[in-house]
């Protein structure tokens, strides 16, 4: 389902496999949503205000139901990757700060799905759908980045629970958070000396809490979040002692393909821009669209555009199938977020001048990609993970 005037290859239905009547009656949804947004005009300057209505928006029009599942009031029995996948392409399309708005309900949330007690489950997951509870997840830390074992916040034993002492930095929603997931490190295994990690639900308005925000090129609230001796009862671990690791790995494993996703929707709005410009904008006495070395390079990145989504939508099913394997969510995520780069930089370039204004689509674009190569493993970290299931 394009919008009226786009290129045939941003519509989206490419590669999608599920319920078809399902996911159709989702795309009119989001059609829908989309364009109120884009029609109320929502100031994006204040990142905490925003994120605040994002939510609040979301959780009216049902879309947060697909974040949970269906026993706390989600969509489906367990969280599907496929309607995850649309939903992201359609919000990124028109906003960076609406989708993660929408992710981080998902990403901060899954891991008490995954490893939280029924009562946790129960007090967390319907406030996360209803929108009253934002969330937060915090593995990064200053010395562990792409190697999330050098780690060095600390769980220390107090009674039946544990006190968190450390920092994480670059997390998304610091400071607006109602909810953080917070994996710290526990006892060294006693044989090999191995660090063990703990996963651990804490509010946001728990004492020993503090934020200090941060700012990247593109509106996304963030910051550093510290931990002075937070206390975390018993009720509120995730998953076994010195387990915490694998719920933080599985629940990037459900979500790291909707980050190409989410770069397929910033690709979309930047072909119909270009498409769109290259047809009005005239140069030499015609359209620039009547270049052929433009038309080439329009092609090249809309054949790139296509095989970015038959990849994220393959690997999509292949979750919801319950087949997936580690390197489809990887190439997926490094095919869709370079090619949605050279998709965007090829919007700048067909814009000229325009391209590097401040306040043209192309602009925006250029700045909201960026990011999207670097978090939940960067481009180099997929690479690793297909070439382990090439070589082993
Ligand atoms: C906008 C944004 C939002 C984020 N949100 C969150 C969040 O909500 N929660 C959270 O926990 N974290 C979040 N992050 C952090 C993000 O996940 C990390 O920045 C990312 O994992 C990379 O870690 P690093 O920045 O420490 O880079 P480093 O690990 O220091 O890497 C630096 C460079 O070295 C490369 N590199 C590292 N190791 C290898 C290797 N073995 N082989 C080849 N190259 C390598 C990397 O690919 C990269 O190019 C966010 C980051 C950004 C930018």
């Amino acid at each position: 389902m394009s919008m009226v005037g786009d290129p045939k290859v941003t519509r989206r239905d490419v590669g999608v496999t599920g319920d078809a009547a399902e996911l159709a009656d989702l795309e009119e949804r989001l059609e829908s949503f989309v364009a109120e947004l884009a029609s109320a005009g929502i100031d994006e300057s204040d990142e905490h205000a925003c994120t605040r209505e994002y939510v609040r928006r979301l959780a009216a029009a049902g879309l947060l139901r697909y974040v949970a599942p269906a026993a706390h009031g989600g969509a489906h029995d367990q969280v599907r990757s496929t309607p995850l996948c649309i939903i992201r392409q359609w919000l990124s399309r028109h906003s960076g700060a609406l989708d993660t708005a929408f992710v981080m309900q998902g990403l901060g949330s899954n891991p008490v799905t995954l490893g939280g007690s029924e009562a946790l489950r129960s007090q967390l997951l319907p406030r996360v759908v209803s929108g009253e509870a934002i969330c937060a997840f915090a593995l990064t830390e200053p010395e562990a980045g792409s190697d999330v074992s050098g780690m060095q916040t600390r769980a220390e034993v107090d009674g039946d629970g544990v006190r968190l002492h450390g920092e994480k930095c670059w997390i998304s929603n610091a400071g607006v958070a109602d909810s953080y997931v917070v994996f710290a490190r526990e006892a060294e295994d006693a044989e090999g000396g191995k660090p063990r990690f703990g996963a651990f639900w804490v509010p946001g308005d728990a004492p020993g809490l503090s934020v200090e925000p941060m700012q990247v090129i593109a509106p996304h609230p963030i910051g550093k979040v510290r931990f002075d001796g937070v206390r975390v009862p018993a009720g509120h671990r995730l998953g076994e002692p010195g387990k915490g690791l694998r719920i933080a790995l599985a629940n990037l494993d459900v979500f790291r393909v909707t980050v190409g996703a989410a770069a397929l929707g910033l690709a979309d709005r930047a072909l119909s821009e270009t498409v769109a410009h290259l047809n009005t904008r005239v140069q030499f006495g015609k359209p620039l669209s009547k270049q052929q070395g433009l038309r080439f390079a329009v092609a090249d990145v809309a054949t790139d555009h296509v095989a970015a989504q038959l990849l994220v939508y393959r690997a999509a099913a292949a979750r919801d199938r319950g087949a997936a394997t580690p390197d489809q969510a990887a190439m997926a995520k490094l095919f869709a977020t370079e090619s949605a780069q050279r998709t965007i930089d090829r919007a700048v370039q067909s814009f000229g001048g325009r391209g590097v204004t401040v306040g043209e689509a192309p602009e925006r674009l250029y700045r909201e990609i960026r990011a999207l190569r670097i978090y939940e493993g960067t481009s180099e970290i997929q690479k690793l993970v297909i070439a382990r299931a090439l070589f082993g």
